[in-house]
C-alpha cells in the first residue's frame, strides 16, 4: 500500500487571479482533482494528462491538459508512485520517461556541484600559487638590509664545525677570490665576508646578505685557487639572487608571502634565523641550484676567472666517486655533476670572449699553510 492519495501542490490556470494558486491534489482512479486555496476546483483525466518534470529541485511533476491551459503540479516525492497506482498503469509509460528525466536531472545537478567544487579548489590552489609568485616577485622590493640582518643573525646562531682560521695567507687568499668576484654582483648593497673554518668538511656556503663560510676541507681538496673561486662564485650567486628569501617564502607559504607583500619584514627575519639554524637556508631546490651555477659562471666570466675551473672542481669530485668521505657536504647538497658540468658549459657558451687572468694567489703556499693547521690539532 502507498500513502494517502492527497497531496500538497498547486495549479496554473488563467481562471485563477494571478494565474497560480496552491492546492490540495486528490487522486482518483480516473483522474486528479485540485482544490485551490482560492476555493476553485480543477480536474484533469489521466487519459488527457501530459506529464513533465522540472522546477528548481528537478522534482516537480507537472500534469498538463493537451491545450496547456491547465497545469496541476506537485513536488511530493511519493506523488509519481501514487499517480502510477491510482491510474492503474495508464500513465506508466509517461511516468517512466519522467523518472528517467528526473534521474538525469539529478545526475546533471550533482555533476554541476562537483564541477563547482573542483573549480573552487582550483581557484584556491591557483590563488595560493599566484600569491606565492607575487611574494617571490616582491622580494625585489624588500631592502637588501633585510638579507644582511637575516644572514648576520643566522651566522650567530649557527654552530660551525671546527675553529676559525686566522692564518693570514689562507684568509687573504680566500678574501682575494671574493674581492675579484664582488664588484660584478648585479645586486648592489651586499657585502661579502668570508670566514674560514678548520674542519675536514668539504663545504662552503653563503648566507643571505653575503656572509660566507668555507671549510679547510674544501680548500685542501681544490687543485687550484680558481676552483675554489668557482665554488665561491656559485655560493655568492645564491645571495645575489636572494635564494634565501625565496626559500623562506616557499617554506613558510602564505603568511610570510602576505607579510612580504605588506612589507612587514620583522617576522621574516625571525623565520630566516630559525631556518638558518637548521641549514634549510642553504639547501635549495634543483632549479635554484641551476640558477646559482649559471649566475656563478657569469660572475667568474665578468671577473676574468675561467669558469671551466668550476666544472673542473665537479670533474674532480666526480672522479673521486665512491671514495668520497662522508664529510663532503657540499657534494651531497649539490648532486648531479654531469648535469652541472653541462650547465656550466652551456652558460659559458652564451657569454662573449674574455681574457682570463689567474688569481693573484700562490696556491702551493696556501696549501703549505693549510697542512700544519691539521697537525696542530
Ligand atoms: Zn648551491
Amino acid at each position: 500500500m502507498y500513502g494517502p492519495s492527497e497531496f500538497e501542490g498547486g495549479v496554473f490556470s488563467d481562471e485563477i487571479d494571478g494565474g497560480r494558486a496552491s492546492a490540495t491534489i486528490e487522486l482518483s482512479t480516473s483522474g486528479m482533482v485540485a482544490l485551490t486555496s482560492t476555493g476553485q476546483r480543477f480536474g484533469i483525466l489521466y487519459r488527457d494528462c501530459q506529464l513533465d518534470i522540472g522546477g528548481a529541485s528537478g522534482r516537480m511533476v507537472f500534469c498538463r491538459t493537451p491545450d496547456r491551459k491547465l497545469t496541476i503540479f506537485c513536488e511530493d516525492r511519493r506523488f509519481p508512485a501514487a499517480l502510477d497506482m491510482e491510474s492503474g498503469g495508464e500513465l506508466a509509460e509517461q511516468l517512466s520517461s519522467v523518472r528517467g528525466q528526473r534521474l538525469s536531472e539529478g545526475i546533471r545537478w550533482r555533476m554541476w556541484l562537483l564541477g563547482m567544487a573542483i573549480v573552487s579548489v582550483l581557484c584556491l590552489i591557483g590563488g595560493y600559487y599566484a600569491l606565492i609568485a607575487v611574494a617571490k616577485a616582491s622580494i625585489v622590493a624588500v631592502p637588501v638590509s633585510v638579507d644582511t640582518k637575516i644572514g648576520k643573525l643566522a651566522l650567530e646562531s649557527l654552530e660551525l664545525e671546527g675553529t676559525r682560521v686566522t692564518d693570514k695567507v689562507v684568509v687573504d687568499a680566500v678574501q682575494e677570490m671574493v674581492s675579484r668576484l664582488e664588484p660584478h654582483s648585479e645586486l648592489k648593497g651586499l657585502t661579502f665576508e668570508v670566514r674560514v673554518m678548520d674542519s675536514p668538511e668539504v663545504n662552503a656556503f653563503c648566507l643571505p646578505g653575503g656572509k660566507m663560510v668555507v671549510y679547510t676541507g674544501l680548500l685542501k681538496k681544490a687543485k687550484t685557487a680558481e676552483q675554489v673561486a668557482g665554488v665561491l662564485s656559485h655560493e655568492m650567486a645564491h645571495a645575489i639572487k636572494r635564494h634565501g628569501l625565496q626559500r623562506i617564502t616557499e617554506s613558510l607559504g602564505i603568511v610570510v608571502a602576505i607579510e612580504l607583500m605588506i612589507g612587514d619584514v620583522g617576522g621574516l627575519v625571525a623565520i630566516g634565523v630559525e631556518l638558518g639554524k637548521s641549514a634549510a637556508l642553504t639547501s635549495y631546490s634543483r632549479e635554484l641550484e641551476t640558477e646559482a651555477d649559471i649566475v656563478g659562471v657569469q660572475l667568474l666570466h665578468a671577473a676574468a676567472i675561467d669558469p671551466l675551473e668550476l666544472a673542473g672542481f665537479f670533474e674532480m669530485l666526480k672522479d673521486e666517486g665512491d671514495d668520497l668521505p662522508a664529510a663532503m657536504r657540499w657534494l651531497s647538497t649539490h648532486p648531479e655533476h654531469e648535469a652541472r658540468i653541462a650547465t656550466v658549459r652551456g652558460a659559458l657558451a652564451k657569454l662573449g670572449a674574455q681574457q682570463y687572468r689567474p688569481l693573484d694567489i700562490d696556491w702551493d703556499d696556501v696549501q703549505q699553510h693549510l697542512n700544519p693547521l691539521k697537525d696542530d690539532k
